[in-house]
């Protein structure tokens, strides 16, 4: 089982700034490169360095301002569709910036 998993994962290591460096436990890691991530495992990943940067270089890439409305209070750094399956290795075209009322919006709650 986790060998699959482990194989799954390994041409998308690859492509990952240490994945396993990032004090996630390693299956929530595979977990993670493989898009079976559980919400523990994204929590346990928005806390992390690699994502922390990554967050920094969305935001001022957007000019720290809402995307969609063009506010500036309460950022998010969201994931595109695709991104979900790009955890680790994600570019900026990868990410969107919305303020907290666009992000909800979006995800219909
Ligand atoms: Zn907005
Ligand atoms: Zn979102």
């Amino acid at each position: 089982m986790e060998q699959a998993m482990v194989e799954k994962a390994q041409e998308k290591i690859q492509e990952c700034r240490d994945p396993f460096g990032q004090g996630i436990p390693r299956d929530a890691v595979l977990r993670l490169l493989t898009n079976q991530h559980t919400q523990a495992d994204r929590k346990r990943y928005y806390r992390c360095e690699w994502w922390r940067e990554l967050r920094e270089r969305a935001l001022e890439a957007a000019g720290h301002f809402c995307r969609l409305c063009g506010r500036r209070p309460h950022l998010q750094v969201h994931h595109l569709p695709q991104g979900y399956k790009r955890m680790f290795r994600e570019t900026l075209a990868d990410l969107t910036v919305v303020c907290r009322h666009c992000h909800k919006g979006h995800h219909g709650h």
